[in-house]
């Protein structure tokens, strides 16, 4: 069972004789044993099994695989938010004194967490533009660079990465490739195929779809060797004391990444997914593959639209031929980008505020990627704590709208957006 169609709806719970056939809730904090032996093993890591939710669950567990086997890796985790998914990702192998090396168009919230708060914990980034020469990007690593960190195609400047170009920097500076694979989805592209290490979910998008629930996930290819690059990543590479001087990358091999985040970080810090959440989360999964090229088709269409018309001042989508980014996107992405479009109305910052208060159909919402259409200015909203430069450094145009197409009739969407347009004229 490989194609992605049956992964979406099969995989993860996979039920015994006259067990549940569809994911059960194990809305339970702990889990019982007969002896106090069995739950020590448990504790020391020398057995499997669950003993407390903050650690695992098997509602979550099944849904944590799935996504796993859309992405092809070795072992997955849940969060609680795509937040933690990238704070976790890059924890997992930094601490003070250390450095990241990210692309430099990334989502708002990422950019916050890198260079303030991760900031403030003593790790320090260096944002890089990804379209950049690979020699000119090598200049940006140290000898404390501890990962590459990018998003497939980034939210909401809706740049496409190139993601071989950023392997090879990776690996020739001995440090693992991150990357958040929010917007493309398993369904469009699948990183760890173009060498990427790690993949990052904010799984509250497309996964979810339905802007019911917020949650993240970490996926790991197994790929990276820790052991040969053990100097730089000690923290995988010698006894944590914490438990009983365990050697992750010795006593897990190529599970030794998610085994640490969940029995360091999630132990410690519980940036947890409820199973109420994770169940809701399959519920989303198991429609994956017939959503996402539903978006990218109507995101065509409403693109196509845009272009031709007369009060556009420019759009931005990776599927069109005038795109920068087209040739990438076909290379890495064939079958389709994603539903989000970037572009920008003649008359400027008014008018296009005007346009977004005249939409009927489309909802001026801080989100993006579920089955509405939606829109939002991100200079008023997800980023107006950014100046214009720092806009600009994170590919935000002052007067870029994301429209996030949705999956209704194509024919209604673009109905909207042309009566929008009309009524913001007068
Ligand atoms: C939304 C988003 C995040 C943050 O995820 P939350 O689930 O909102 O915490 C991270 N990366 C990308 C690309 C996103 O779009």
């Amino acid at each position: 069972m490989n194609h992605l169609e049956t992964i979406c709806i099969q995989s993860g719970w996979k039920p015994e004789k006259g067990e549940p056939r569809v994911l059960p809730i194990y809305q339970s904090t702990t889990f019982k044993y007969d002896n106090s032996e069995q739950m020590a093993k448990l504790f020391d890591l020398e057995a499997e099994g669950y003993f407390y939710t903050r650690l695992q669950n098997p509602t979550n567990d099944a849904v944590a695989r799935k996504i796993c086997e859309l992405e092809g890796g070795v072992a997955a985790m849940l969060t609680s938010s795509g937040q933690a998914a990238n704070f976790y990702a890059v924890l997992n192998i930094c601490t003070e004194g250390d450095h990241i090396v990210s692309s430099a168009p990334i989502y708002g919230g990422t950019s916050n967490l890198f260079t303030v708060t991760m900031k403030k914990m003593g790790i320090e980034v260096t944002l890089v533009d990804p379209d950049a020469p690979a020699d000119e990007i090598a200049k940006a690593f140290q000898p404390n660079t501890k990962a590459l960190f990018a998003e497939t195609i980034s939210n909401p400047s809706l740049v496409v990465l190139d993601i071989e170009k950023f392997a090879d920097l990776a690996h020739s500076h001995g440090v693992p490739l991150i990357i958040d694979n929010t917007f493309a989805t398993p369904i469009n592209c699948r990183p760890f195929e173009f060498g990427a290490d790690i993949v990052t979910h904010s799984t509250t998008k497309y996964m979810d779809g339905h802007a019911m629930t917020v949650g993240g996930c970490i996926v790991d290819s197994g790929n990276f060797d820790w052991m040969a690059h053990g100097d730089k990543f000690p923290g995988l590479t010698t006894p944590d004391d914490s438990y009983h001087g365990i050697v992750y990358a010795e006593r897990f091999g190529k599970m030794a990444y998610i085994q640490k985040a969940t029995a360091q970080l999630m132990r410690d810090l519980g940036s947890i997914q409820s199973p109420q959440n994770a169940f809701l989360l399959n519920v989303g999964l198991e429609t994956l593959h017939l959503r996402v090229p539903r978006h990218c088709e109507n995101a065509q269409k409403v693109a196509e639209y845009l272009e031709a018309h007369p009060q556009v001042a420019w759009v931005n989508y990776p599927g069109l031929k005038s795109s920068k980014y087209y040739d990438l996107a076909q290379k890495y992405m064939p079958r389709g980008t994603c539903g989000v479009i970037a572009f920008g109305l003649k008359g400027g910052r008014d008018f296009s505020i005007r346009f977004m208060d005249e939409l009927k159909l489309a909802c001026i919402v801080t989100h993006v990627a579920d089955a509405r259409t939606c829109v939002l200015h991100p200079a008023s909203h997800t980023h107006r704590q950014l100046n214009d430069e720092q806009l600009r450094t994170a590919g935000v145009q002052p007067d870029l709208i994301r429209l996030s197409v949705g999956i209704e009739n194509v024919e209604d969407i673009i109905a909207d957006i042309e009566q929008a347009i009309d009524a913001a004229e007068k």
